[in-house]
């Protein structure tokens, strides 16, 4: 078996969902079960001729580890084969080792799906109010200029009505001044 083959897509660390295909990081198969990039590994200092130990950053049990890939030893490279039950391998440890795995990563897409939904939502959202806010924003603009030649017509009516009353009164006197005489 060849991990690097596309039906490993499923091949991820449980930490930060990294994928073993992307090729960004080496990948480990911890003693506990989980898969860890190297990026999320928690080495623990070595014991002097003791093997190298980490700590789990899922489930923190200290465990060993194994790094993915051809060099494994057949055990653990029999829980990435794609159809265990056709070579006679222990399908059910590794048919469930594969599922947990699957499960974990299909969940993590789904969360990711059901995010994206929800922003392209929000974003839709946001699209709208911004258009009702520019509509709302171009009636007001309307409606000041509107207010504006009315402003200015009932200034002009105000300037006419004073020049023909000034007008008015003087003539006013001019009577009175000729009564006078
Ligand atoms: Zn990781
Ligand atoms: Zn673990």
């Amino acid at each position: 078996m060849n991990p690097t083959e596309p039906y490993v897509h499923w091949i991820h660390c449980n930490k930060c969902y990294k994928l073993y295909i992307k090729k960004e990081a080496s990948f480990y198969l911890l003693a506990c079960k989980h898969v860890i990039c190297s990026l999320c590994a928690i080495e623990l200092p070595q014991s002097i001729n003791g093997p190298r130990a980490y700590k789990c950053p899922v489930c923190s049990q200290t465990t060993r580890a194994c790094v993915i890939g051809n060099t494994m030893p057949k055990n653990i490279k029999d829980l990435f084969h794609p159809q265990p039950y056709l070579d006679g391998l222990d399908n059910y440890k590794i048919m469930s080792f594969q599922q947990e795995q699957r499960k974990k990563f299909f969940e993590h897409m789904y969360k990711l799906e059901t995010r994206r939904t929800n922003l392209l939502q929000g974003i839709e959202l946001a699209k709208q109010k911004t258009r009702q806010l520019f509509q709302n924003f171009e009636e007001t603009k309307a409606e000041r200029r509107q207010l504006q030649y009315v402003c200015q017509g009932l200034r002009l009516n105000k300037d006419s009505c004073a020049s023909s009353t000034s007008s008015g009164y003087s003539s006013a006197a001019n009577d009175r001044n000729l009564n006078e005489l």
